[in-house]
């Protein structure tokens, strides 16, 4: 047991592997630092044969979303529905192509955008023909959404769904990966994924044609060159967004870790659950109990019931910030953020309750055993603490 820690624990840290140095001084020996290069090309083969359908490597989750808007075709002034309980990148690309979003309520099973809420909107607007031009699903900290529902309810009112898949590599639902199970699907290679390239996305497709227009607006979106002497035409208004060749090597490494990186971040959370299994008033996030569904446990989370544990979720995270320990309260969702005021919220108490009660708790692969058992450590004498 660590008495004290030397240094700060993060919630979530990157953690390579030597491929990537390997990819990265490649590009550096072949001159390759560009944005193509065969850092991006091998990785797009990769992650394709992985999820199973096209992929484009850009420079940021974000980035992805802002240019799945645009492919189900969202314009300004159209409506999409998003998630409230999720990170700001959710909801922001919808903003950016000058459309508005209406947050939805998350349910308690997933923590994720709830099918019940969605089908009784949609039938609402339907019946006045004001029917929003796509739905964003978001799969929080790893867990799958409950997408059979959610497609079925969207397909039947013919609204495209985008997967902001970010924080849920590695998981699977009903033994697909979540993100490929929509219109378009998007994940993220930011510093505190499960893995990262420092920054960079990935916008997946199963239109083969939308991949070719996704990586042509991310390139500036030049039209073909009948000359043949590289002048520029464009028609199409264009994005700088590619992944570059450097960063598409270190995502390139971690790729072949992925597997292990995953199964990593879930013993972390496995060792929390048994270790709070006696600790009153702790309970994890659920994990979806159906056949093939794999929670990432891209951050293990719990919410903490102030009564039975004798401590408040934020004095928690408070007493852990004093110790030098790193962690959040879950999401802070966006109907109550004072740049979405004002903006429509269908329900709201799921969310509003899994923030002020939900905590992330350090969750990194390369969280040692030793490191989290200071971290369970001290959870559990808190909570000891106000119940004696
Ligand atoms: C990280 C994250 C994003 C944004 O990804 P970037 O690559 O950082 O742009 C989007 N949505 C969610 C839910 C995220 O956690």
């Amino acid at each position: 047991m660590i008495d004290r820690l030397k240094e700060r624990l993060y919630l979530s840290v990157p953690h390579m592997s030597e491929a990537s140095l390997r990819y990265v001084e490649e590009a550096f020996a072949t001159n390759w630092l560009s944005t193509v290069g065969p850092n991006l090309v091998a990785l797009e083969e990769a992650a394709s044969a992985l999820v199973g359908c096209p992929v484009v490597g850009i420079s940021s989750g974000t980035a992805g979303l802002h240019l799945g808007l645009r492919l189900v075709g969202v314009e300004a002034g159209d409506e999409v529905v998003t998630p409230s309980l999720s990170f700001a990148a959710s909801a922001n690309p919808i903003r950016y192509q000058g459309a508005v979003p209406v947050f939805m309520d998350s349910d308690w099973r997933s923590w994720n955008l709830d099918p019940n809420l969605l089908s009784e909107f949609l039938k609402k607007r339907a019946a006045v023909n004001r029917l929003p031009k796509a739905v964003i699903v978001v799969h929080l900290f790893g867990q799958p959404a409950r997408m059979a529902a959610i497609l079925e309810i969207c397909q039947r009112y013919e609204v495209p769904v985008i997967e902001d898949a970010a924080e849920s590599l590695g998981a699977r639902y009903r033994g697909a990966h979540p993100g490929t199970l929509g219109e378009v699907g998007i994940f993220s290679f930011n510093g505190n994924k499960m893995i990262t390239g420092t920054t960079g996305g990935m916008l997946v497709t199963k239109r083969e044609a939308w991949a070719e227009k996704a990586r042509k607006w991310s390139q500036q979106a030049v039209d073909p060159d009948p000359e043949g002497v590289k002048n520029y035409v464009h028609s199409e208004l264009g994005y700088n967004y590619r992944m570059s060749n450097v960063i598409a090597g270190i995502v390139r490494g971690q790729f072949e870790v992925l597997e292990e990186r995953v199964l990593a971040r879930r013993a972390v959370f496995d060792r929390y659950v048994a270790a709070f299994e006696d600790v009153p008033g702790l309970e994890p996030q659920p994990e979806l109990e159906e056949e093939g569904c794999r929670h990432s446990r891209w951050l293990s989370c719990f919410t903490v019931d102030e009564e039975a544990f004798g401590r408040s979720c934020y004095d928690l995270i408070r007493l852990l910030a004093e110790h030098n320990v790193e962690s959040r309260p879950v999401w802070r969702p966006m109907h109550l953020q004072p740049l979405y005021e004002g903006f429509e919220m269908v329900g709201g108490e799921v969310a509003e309750r899994l923030n002020r009660t939900g905590i992330c708790l350090p969750s990194s692969s390369s969280l040692t055993q030793e490191e989290q058992d200071y971290v369970i450590d001290l959870i559990v004498t808190a909570g000891k603490e106000r119940n004696h």
